[in-house]
């Protein structure tokens, strides 16, 4: 069952809006306005009605904050006011409201507008995966990369969190692939990302196939040590996956990667952090490859063995 958030100051209201819809759907209230927006983000709501006239935050503030969080950007906004005059709807729908419903409202259209929004709602979330998945492994492709890395960079600055990032690429794969061939190539290339996706599960992580034999992943709120810490458990992982190598190479198929933990300031390069991350990455290869190498950007640098 899809869940709606209300998020409306009066309660008399909030309840009636729920009676309307609490048939097909599985409704929570809030009665205020920041409470609301945690609710949103701690929960997958498929619509969220949000009244504009609240006395902690107005609706317009809070719709504004809705877009520019990553976990609430994509969820529809239906703005219920008894505000009805064209200003506010012009407002409204200019800041990304997909709807605008002015008190006293109809049930049958609430329960209409609730049906089609919810509907479009998961057309554009199953385009959105089609579009941005790797046909070959099923993960994030690079421009859903190229986005996340982009909102969580900005993310990780408003928040003041600090920002991980790492390159991952296969040991040796061009002899892989002369030994064994493409196809078992490609094989490997998909267990390899089905192994190390799996590690990354918080909504703030990110983890995508940056192209060919070579993968990319983001965190946010690690230390550097941590991080460390946990990409060595994910090298190990794939080299545990017992995948055979050319003899010549390696027993198994293996990972080096490259990364690097920072606080972002307002101003900084997210560029200039992938370059420290590629520089780490090539010395993980240097240093003898299967290896994690991690910097905190400044003088300490961690390495395996
Ligand atoms: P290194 O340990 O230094 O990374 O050695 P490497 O051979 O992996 O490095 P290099 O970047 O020179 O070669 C990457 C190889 O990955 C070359 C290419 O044949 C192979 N490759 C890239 N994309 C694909 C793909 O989609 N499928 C397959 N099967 N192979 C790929
Ligand atoms: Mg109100
Ligand atoms: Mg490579
Ligand atoms: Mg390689």
């Amino acid at each position: 069952m899809d869940k709606i958030l209300i998020i409306e100051d009066s309660r008399a209201q909030a309840e009636y809006l729920k009676s309307i819809l609490s048939d097909d759907y599985e409704v929570t209230i809030c009665l205020e306005g920041e409470e609301g927006f945690r609710k949103a983000k701690g929960d997958d709501f498929s619509l969220i009605f949000l009244d504009i006239i609240m006395p902690d935050v107005d609706g317009f503030t809070l719709l504004k904050k809705f877009q520019e969080t990553i976990l609430t950007k994509y969820t529809p906004v239906i703005l219920v006011s008894g505000l009805a005059d064209v200003q506010h709807e012009e407002k409204g729908l200019t800041l990304g409201a997909v709807d605008y419903i002015a008190k006293p409202f109809s049930p049958i259209t609430v329960r209409a507008r609730a049906a089609i929004h919810i509907k479009l709602h998961h057309y554009q979330m199953q385009f959105m995966h089609q579009a941005t998945m790797d046909q070959l492994t099923g993960v994030a492709n690079r421009r859903r990369y190229e986005d996340e890395s982009n909102l969580k960079w900005r993310e990780a600055i408003r928040l003041g969190l600090t920002f991980s990032v790492c390159m991952f690429d296969i040991d040796k794969f061009k002899v892989y692939n002369d030994t064994f061939g493409h196809p078992a190539g490609d094989k490997v290339i998909s267990a390899v990302a089905q192994a190390a996706s799996a590690f990354f599960q918080r909504p703030t992580d990110f983890f995508g196939r940056y192209g060919g034999e070579e993968f990319v992943a983001i965190m946010l709120g690690n230390d550097s040590r941590s991080a460390f810490e946990f990409l060595q458990t994910i090298r190990q992982a794939v080299e545990d996956l017992h995948i055979p190598h050319d003899p010549s190479v390696s027993p198994w198929v293996t990972i080096s990667i490259g990364g690097v933990t920072l606080l972002p300031k307002m101003g900084d390069d997210y560029d200039d952090y992938l370059k420290i991350a590629d520089n780490m990455l090539y010395k993980a290869k240097h240093n003898g490859r299967n290896m994690v190498v991690w910097s905190d950007g400044g003088k300490e640098e961690w390495r395996e063995r």
